[in-house]
């Protein structure tokens, strides 16, 4: 654990997933008391991991924050509350998609269909269902917590939303300091895909916000993964130049011949990927096919309950 910006200390974790680490962080609030924001995945021996972190810090844990619900982030919320008994907040959209996400039974079979409306094919569909079940189990979010809108304070900390890595994803912001959650990294680009039952055009959502970022204009970033950003609004110009590249890579993808996500996918990403990279992959082409869809660059076609674009 150490200190990366003044009051905000980091605890990283191992991650079992794409990328192999999350950072969790603690802001010191008045009075001696700590705000954790986020919470790594869900583990068997929640007690192990954090008793030794929270004992390092001293001080008491005041709340815990959410910026997001995707299972590195929201994963050991219930875990870290019961060890701690603080109150958890997380946004108000973000909260609703987690309920969603993780307590319907109906999400695994949605997301099956709809990998497999795209393109995936069955021998993928399958491991991709048995990974999602995995991770499933290493989520464990906490029930009503207290609900955040944008422009709501804590301790001093202003409440942004910045959508399109998750819809309801918030950042935290005092002093030119931002807590960025997934929002913006600065290694590698935040995934941004489409799924079912998320917003309809999630990289326009996750452009807009990184105009709102620029126009923000924090000094530093910490975030999820990855170093500490020392030039936040560099590093939000420089994404947005990564999806205009990727969103010309996925136009050209495309003819005359109807192609589906997953193929495109193929061709915008390695061909060989581990199952939740293969979703993340055909997810992010969605998101890119979807923005060109309603740019009037690209026409989806659905046919027998199979999806494919076209070039316009
Ligand atoms: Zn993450």
């Amino acid at each position: 654990m150490r200190q990366v910006v003044e009051g905000v200390w980091r605890v990283t974790f191992a991650l079992p997933l794409g990328i192999d680490h999350v950072h969790c962080y603690f802001l010191r609030g008045s009075e001696g008391a700590w705000t954790l924001v986020d919470t790594g995945l869900g583990v068997a021996d929640a007690e192990q991991r954090w008793t030794p972190v929270l004992a390092k810090l001293g001080g008491r844990i005041e709340r815990i924050v959410i910026t997001h619900f995707h299972p590195d982030h929201v994963g050991g919320a219930a875990d870290v509350a019961a060890i701690t008994g603080a109150p958890v907040f997380q946004g108000r959209d973000d909260y609703a998609q987690c309920v969603r996400a993780w307590a319907d039974d109906r999400q695994q079979r949605l997301l099956s269909e709809f990998m497999r409306a795209h393109g995936v094919p069955e021998r993928e569909l399958v491991r991709i269902d048995h990974e999602s079940a995995a991770l499933r189990d290493q989520v464990r979010f906490a029930s009503d917590p207290h609900l955040l809108d944008p422009g709501d304070r804590i301790d001093g900390w202003e409440i942004h939303r910045l959508r399109g890595h998750a819809d309801g994803h918030i950042c935290l912001l005092r002093d030119g300091v931002l807590v960025a959650g997934d929002a913006i990294l600065g290694d590698i680009t935040p995934t941004v895909g489409l799924y079912p039952r998320c917003r309809p055009d999630p990289l326009a959502d996750y452009l807009g916000s990184l105009q709102t970022l620029i126009e923000l204009a924090p000094r530093v970033a910490v975030a999820g993964h990855g170093s500490v950003i020392v030039s936040p609004v560099e590093r939000a110009r420089a994404i947005l130049a990564h999806h205009g590249e990727r969103l010309e890579r996925t136009a050209a993808a495309l003819s005359e011949q109807p192609r589906s996500a997953y193929e495109v996918s193929l061709e915008l990403f390695e061909a060989h990927l581990p199952p939740a990279q293969r979703r993340f992959a055909v997810a992010e082409a969605l998101a890119h096919l979807e923005r060109l869809a309603d740019d009037g660059k690209a026409a989806r076609l659905e046919r027998n309950g199979r999806i494919a674009y076209v070039r316009r």
